[in-house]
């Protein structure tokens, strides 16, 4: 059977490559990103199949307006997936406030409200699914990520909360943690500009390490995508992937 979803970040890397394989499958998708224009290949490929929404995560009017309209319009949303986001780096004393406040505009709250902003259509439709991508970032810290870690690892806690709160409704959530894969996050990521401080920091050094070890997605983001694909059409998904 096809299913609706809405995916945050299509426009590029896991968001761009899960919506193609949506497509490919028959799904039908609404694809929310700054840079629409960069899924006009796909639209036009599938102009039926994809309805793409001019989205910045940082404006809480406008994700909230986007997902009202995507539920009037689609009838039923089966899966949000709630994966736009990009990386800070710096020396946590030397990022700006402003880098500060949009890594946590887009990653944290944008999410937060992407989410609330779905519960109301997916408890009046009977359930739904909400996938959060997050990253081993949601667990572990490296140095120089302080911004992005303190973004995943609130998003994690907020769902954890979430999760509990509308499991009897039945809306049930997939928190993915991704390892590093090809994707634009690197050129994406926003970097202080370093005034030496920060190269007396072990870079690389992993501080804390998740009991038990190994994540689920590992490797590169075809991969990635296909594990979260693949969980989210499970009845009974993994609550961590
Ligand atoms: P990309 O940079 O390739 O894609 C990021 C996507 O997020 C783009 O589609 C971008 O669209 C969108 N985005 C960024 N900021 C905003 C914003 N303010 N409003 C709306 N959309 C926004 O990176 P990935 O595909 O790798 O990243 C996807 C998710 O995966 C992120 O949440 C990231 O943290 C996570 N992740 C990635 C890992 C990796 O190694 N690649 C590892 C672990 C987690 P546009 O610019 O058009 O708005």
């Amino acid at each position: 059977m096809t299913k609706t979803w809405f995916v945050t970040g299509a426009s590029s890397g896991l968001g761009r490559m899960m919506t193609e394989k949506l497509l490919d499958r028959g799904d039908r998708v609404i694809g929310a990103a700054r840079r629409t224009d960069a899924l006009s290949d796909l639209a036009s490929a599938h102009a039926d199949r994809l309805p793409v929404v001019t989205l910045d995560m940082i404006d809480k009017a406008a994700v909230r307006a986007a997902i009202d309209q995507a539920f009037e319009r689609a009838g039923r949303i089966d899966v949000v997936v709630s994966n736009a986001g990009y990386g800070l780096f710096g020396a946590a004393e030397e990022l700006g406030d402003e880098q500060i406040d949009r890594q946590l505009a887009t990653n944290l709250t944008g999410s937060i409200q992407l989410i609330r902003a779905s519960l109301p259509h997916l408890r009046a439709q009977g359930g739904g699914r909400i996938v959060q991508v997050s990253s081993e970032g949601g667990q572990i810290a490296y140095p120089g990520f302080s911004l992005y870690h303190a973004s995943k690892w609130g998003i994690e806690g907020f769902v954890e909360a979430v999760a509990q709160e509308v499991g009897p409704f039945g809306i049930d959530f997939i928190i993915a943690e991704p390892g590093p894969t090809g994707t634009n996050f690197g050129a994406a990521l926003d970097r202080a500009e370093p005034s030496g401080i920060y190269e007396k920091t072990p870079a690389g050094e992993v501080r804390r390490l998740i009991a038990g070890g190994e994540f689920v997605i590992r490797g590169d983001a075809a991969n990635t995508v296909d594990a979260l694909i693949e969980a989210a059409d499970l009845d009974h998904p993994p609550f961590r992937l």
